[in-house]
């Protein structure tokens, strides 16, 4: 069996979203959109059913597929619905919907569903993507609390510069969306990860926390007693020595300088490891610190195996609970989001303690 592999601790899973519930107050959506930041939806939601106040996900097909898996909890559909054609199931499967067009009233407008619905309105603060304008808040809010078939009304924004702490941008936003909703009897959500851990000043009734729930600080620095829940390793499948002067890989981009030893890894760009990164960034081999030599290729990469002890079928970490994912991320130029997002091929192995 081809060792590339995501390990996945739901343990620390468990860890990361209680920490988020606890630092943000009130309740918390676990946002399990995206396959779960590509760990796995149904397997992450499982591990929070006991815990999580419910789940937020992009889209119907994302919903569905939690429902199948079992999941009963409160799921959110964070782009709310595209077309009217999908509100039977959202109805039928209990489903809350963000509204943050005037084009999905004008779907819920001639739909009569068979029990009241949760409709999270949102606004635009600031981010100008999707939302309404704060300005139509009451009207919104009065339109919906006057219709029978609308059970709960939740009012959200949200943040777009939030990871950065120099930036006043997340208090602007704030000072809108309250205003806004200022007087109005409705519960409010602000916070995704990053309002969470770094603008405690922006708490309110709901959280949305995501990437904090995989143990990837959005913050610079880190330090928030986040445990990383992915573990992406392979093993080494071959060993070779390199004379002076001897390449590695396409393009010849790492050339020894001196007899060398190098590890051939069974890991590469289509299981979701980053082709752009440099010679240099950091893995481990079992456990110590090494480093990628050459360029990273479909199915394999090559490390540097000099003054390590290491063999056939030792294991190297590309990132996880040694290699932070946020090191990876900067080294290929990305954020951790889109790291985790890509993992694939690779198998998953889930555990739990
Ligand atoms: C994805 C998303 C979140 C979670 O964001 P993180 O930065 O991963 O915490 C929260 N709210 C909305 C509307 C989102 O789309």
């Amino acid at each position: 069996m081809r060792p590339a592999r995501a390990l996945i601790d739901l343990a620390a899973l468990r860890h990361n979203y209680l920490l988020a519930r606890s630092r943000h107050g009130g309740r918390a959506l676990a946002v399990v959109k995206a396959n779960a930041y590509g760990h796995g939806a149904v397997a992450c939601a499982t591990a929070l059913a006991d815990v999580a106040d419910g789940f937020a996900v992009a889209c119907l097909e994302e919903a569905e597929i939690l429902r199948a898996g079992g999941v009963a909890a409160p799921i959110l559909l964070l782009e709310g619905i595209f077309e009217a054609s999908e509100l039977p199931r959202v109805d039928a499967l209990g489903l809350w919907m963000v509204v943050h067009d005037a084009s999905q009233l004008d779907m819920l407008a001639g739909f009569a569903p068979q029990r009241p619905l949760t409709v999270w309105l949102k606004f635009n603060t600031g981010m100008n993507r999707a939302g309404f304008v704060p300005a139509r808040a009451r009207e919104l809010y009065s339109a919906l609390a006057a219709d029978s078939r609308i059970a709960t009304i939740v009012m959200m924004t949200h943040l777009a510069r939030a990871d950065e702490p120099d930036s006043d941008v997340s208090l602007v936003q704030w000072r809108r969306f309250r205003e806004a909703v200022a007087g109005l009897p409705v519960p409010c959500s602000v916070c995704n990860s990053a309002g969470v851990l770094g603008w405690p000043q922006l708490r309110s009734d709901w959280a949305r926390p995501g990437i904090m729930l995989y143990g990837a600080d959005p913050m610079p620095g880190e330090g928030h007693g986040l445990r990383p829940v992915m573990t992406f390793d392979s093993r080494i499948m071959a060993i070779r020595e390199l004379q002076a002067g001897d390449p590695v890989g396409y393009g010849a981009r790492f050339v020894a300088a001196r007899p060398q030893r190098i590890g051939l890894v069974a890991m590469g760009y289509a299981d979701g490891y980053p082709r752009v990164v440099p010679d240099g960034t950091p893995v481990t081999v079992d456990g110590r610190p090494s480093r990628i030599v050459g360029r990273v290729s479909m199915d394999m990469l090559t490390v540097d195996l000099d003054g390590i002890e290491a063999g056939l079928g030792s294991a190297v970490e590309l990132w996880g609970v040694r290699v932070p994912v946020n090191r990876i991320a900067a080294a290929a130029g990305t954020i951790a989001y889109e790291l985790l997002c890509n993992v694939k091929r690779a198998r998953f192995e889930y555990v739990d303690d």
